[in-house]
């Protein structure tokens, strides 16, 4: 797709016609079903200093947390047993131990199901190990493909960084999963044209695209969160633009819309879902923004059966 027929889909385009469009090409390309990853997010350590996020290094109101080994693989067993298809592994970006790392991977790579990783920037070494050990996929969103916002918001990153971990991850044969906001301070809404059309370059197995929330303890506390008509509507090009992909209706829209944010997810071309098996006591401290829903199986059910999909 080029840059001005997205544009057009995203910001001319009658809703109800872009959202028909998205479901027939997502009935064509995966049907029905919608895949259930488990979400374990087990360390909220992190050495970085995004301008949206509570789990930033300078922030000291968060009690800083680390699972261990057994810890995870008792959230990961709950998991399978309530029949999720994939475990994520999440956390901050920090110095995690690489070979601790790869034992926990090839432990839950017992338990048959695939392993996810989402663990920020990493020595490709590291990275390298983790996919010896088992890992199949790595998310890493992109977050904006402004490269100007980026470094704004990135303090001593870059974009084109960012891109080149990508590509590396890519070559190191793991399935890629990028992202992105909309809504943060200073973000163009035509630029989302330029988020979509890096997805596409990049050949990303997986994007998610949430809406801007503030977390209290960061820069932008005072920011209104970002709108999620405009996110549904990304989803719904984003599903035309990449119908190989995976897409999932994510936790932000969850938290912003309680009662229906997932379905209309779901119903604008998602067809993931990742409900949390992060144990209960350390929740509270993954504040990567306010108020996050914790979404649960029984969540995932009910839009599941809302969205009338398998
Ligand atoms: S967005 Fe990720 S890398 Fe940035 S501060 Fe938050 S956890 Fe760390």
């Amino acid at each position: 797709m080029r840059r001005a027929e997205i544009l057009h889909l995203l910001f001319e385009t009658p809703w109800e016609e872009l959202r028909q469009r998205a479901a027939a090409t997502l009935a064509r390309e995966k049907g029905s079903h919608v895949f259930v990853r488990g979400l374990i997010e087990f360390s909220n350590q992190c050495r970085r200093n995004c301008r949206y996020c509570g789990l930033r290094a300078p922030n000291r109101k968060l009690t800083r947390y680390a699972l261990d080994a057994d810890e995870i693989l008792a959230a990961a067993r709950e998991a399978v047993a309530g029949g999720v298809d994939t475990i994520v592994l999440q956390s901050g970006e920090y110095a995690v131990d690489a070979a601790w790392l790869a034992g926990v991977i090839d432990a839950i790579r017992c338990l048959a199901v695939p392993v996810t990783l989402s663990v920020g920037e990493q020595p490709a070494a590291a990275c390298a190990l983790w996919r010896e050990a088992g890992a199949e996929r790595f998310l890493l969103k992109h977050e904006t493909a402004d490269a100007d916002l980026y470094a704004a918001l990135h303090p001593g990153h870059t974009l084109a960084e960012r891109v080149a971990q990508l590509r590396l991850l890519r070559r190191l044969g793991y399935e890629i999963g990028s992202g992105f906001m909309l809504g943060l301070p200073g973000h163009r809404p035509e630029s989302l044209a330029d988020d979509i059309l890096l997805a596409q370059e990049l050949g990303v197995e997986m994007c998610g695209v949430g809406p801007f929330i503030a977390q209290a303890d960061t820069p932008l506390a005072a920011q209104p969160s970002g709108p999620v008509d405009l996110t549904l509507r990304v989803m719904a090009v984003l599903r035309l633009a990449l119908p190989w992909a995976n897409l999932p209706a994510t936790t932000a829209l969850a938290t912003l819309d309680p009662n229906t944010g997932q379905a209309e997810g779901l119903r604008a071309g998602g067809n993931v879902l990742m409900p949390s098996f992060t144990p209960p006591r350390y929740r509270q401290e993954y504040r990567i923004y306010d108020d996050k829903n914790r979404v649960s199986l029984q969540d995932v059910r009910k839009a599941v059966e809302a969205a009338g999909r398998s």
